[in-house]
């Protein structure tokens, strides 16, 4: 990154708004000596904690509590950092904020301590993005894989897989020199055992990725089924607890199942198609759009049947609407008044699963289907949190691999491929410039040899 940081003085309340024991402002600039002493009434040494009065501008006390001061480089920032923790009531963290605004520093922007750690190298966007995906974080999967995340593993192989592809692209830049050798240069070299080692790796990558992605983003179900089949009985029960309302009458449940569950840590969006009928009522129909666009984004669709009715016309008629490509499972509820048996099989090319919501009967057996379906490896070990950005990048770079591997006998076309690749890897940890390739390519290789 070549931006120069903002340097001026950035303040802001650290802590979660509302009443706690104890809460923070924290401060970062370049330059921080001066006003850590103001704020605390005395000089502060660094990376200890002094007890301190915090006073307003006219020596009345705010709060007394804690100061610590970390000067720069060694700061989550790469700046001086100082914070201060004092009473965790909205009122007092108010008053000590708006006594550092006086002192000269602004009100920070969203992310913005975050941001100028990036700018000074303290983390790469990889890592920046995962922190603010650690304090988003839904399961405790969701959080031990953003904490993967920024401790650095999916930047390190990305990194790794980067590396690669620069060593490839100087052995491949050096031949330009030399047309009239270069394609028995390369098959010497075995740049294409390279590539094609390169794009394996991008593969595995690519699978912990989406592991990870799952974990972030969650899986998008779309539930179709008649009223009274079960539908809320069934997300009640998968979700552990009693949300939605779950009645006899017919029609009354229309969106009352839950928005969000969790399967063993991945989340689970579900959408719900009980709103998808025709109808001339504007409000309803702007309703019914946004329903038809989740489902054209869903990973799977949850089709609930009622053992004893079988598949209706009703059902038909939206399964026909759904798009080809989406994975479908049909569930079979209501056993326990069938006195059918448990079981899984296949019907149509579709799972089929047959289960008990309300004697909970073959609801890990429906756990388990839903999550293999969605493609989650079974736990979230080693797996580091991704965004749908990560994967994008990671899919790019592998075009353009597929492309290099297709092209490698044009020289230049495989040279810019295998860049393109690069610069797709590279913009996932934000790393990326043309000028640390060239130092790279000067430093290591020889050219005029
Ligand atoms: P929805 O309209 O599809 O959401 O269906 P509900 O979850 O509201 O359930 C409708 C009725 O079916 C309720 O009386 C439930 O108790 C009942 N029900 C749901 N699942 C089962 C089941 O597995 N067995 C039996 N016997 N009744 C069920
Ligand atoms: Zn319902």
């Amino acid at each position: 990154m070549s931006l120069s940081p903002r340097r001026d003085t950035i303040a802001a309340i650290a802590t979660a708004p509302g009443r706690g024991g104890v809460g923070v402002v924290r401060l970062s600039g370049a330059d921080l000596g001066a006003l850590a002493s103001q704020l605390a009434g005395k000089p502060l040494q660094p990376r200890h904690a002094h007890y301190v009065d915090f006073r307003d501008g006219g020596g009345e006390l705010i709060d007394q509590g804690l100061a610590l001061y970390f000067p720069g480089p060694r700061s989550f920032t790469g700046e001086d950092v100082l914070e201060l923790q004092g009473h965790g009531g909205p009122v007092v963290m108010q008053m000590l904020l708006r006594r550092c605004l006086e002192l000269g520093a602004r009100l920070a922007e969203p992310g913005e301590f975050t941001r100028r750690a990036f700018l000074n190298d303290k983390l790469d966007l990889a890592q920046a993005e995962s922190v603010a995906d650690l304090i988003d974080a839904g399961s405790e999967a969701a959080a031990r894989s953003a904490l993967r995340s920024l401790a650095g593993a999916f930047s390190g192989q990305i990194n790794v897989l980067v590396q690669r592809l620069i060593d490839l692209r100087m052995l491949v830049e050096a031949t330009l020199d030399f047309p009239e050798e270069d394609i028995d240069f390369l098959e010497a070299a075995d740049a294409r055992g390279k590539l094609t080692a390169i794009a394996a790796q991008l593969q595995t990558v690519l699978g912990t990725a989406r592991q990870g992605s799952l974990l972030r983003e969650g899986m998008h179900v779309v539930l179709i089924g008649q009223p009274n089949v079960g539908k809320s009985s069934l997300m009640n029960a998968l979700a552990g607890d009693e949300v939605a309302i779950v009645t006899d009458i017919a029609g009354t449940t229309r969106d009352t199942v839950r928005e969000l569950i969790q399967l063993d840590g991945v989340p689970m969006h579900i959408i719900d198609t009980a709103g998808l009928r025709e109808t001339d009522d504007t409000v309803e129909k702007i309703g019914i759009a946004r329903t038809w666009q989740a489902v054209e984004k869903a990973d799977l669709a949850l089709l609930l049947i009622d053992s004893r009715e079988g598949i209706t016309e009703h059902d038909r008629v939206i399964l026909a609407r759904l798009p080809d490509a989406l994975p479908r499972l049909h569930v079979f509820n209501k056993i326990d008044l069938t006195g059918e048996t448990l079981g899984q099989g296949e019907e149509d090319g579709h799972p089929v699963l047959r289960l008990s919501a309300k004697a909970g009967l073959g609801l890990d057996a429906l756990r388990a289907k839903l999550l293999e379906m969605v493609g989650w490896g079974g736990s979230d070990a080693g797996v580091f949190l991704a965004r749908e950005r990560h994967l994008d990048a990671i899919r790019r770079a592998d075009q353009h691999l597929v492309t290099a591997a297709a092209v490698w006998q044009q020289v230049e076309l495989f040279a810019e491929e295998l860049r393109l690749a690069q610069l797709a890897l590279s913009s996932i940890t934000g790393e990326f410039s043309a000028d640390d390739l060239l130092g790279e390519i000067f430093s290591r290789f020889c050219i005029g040899k």
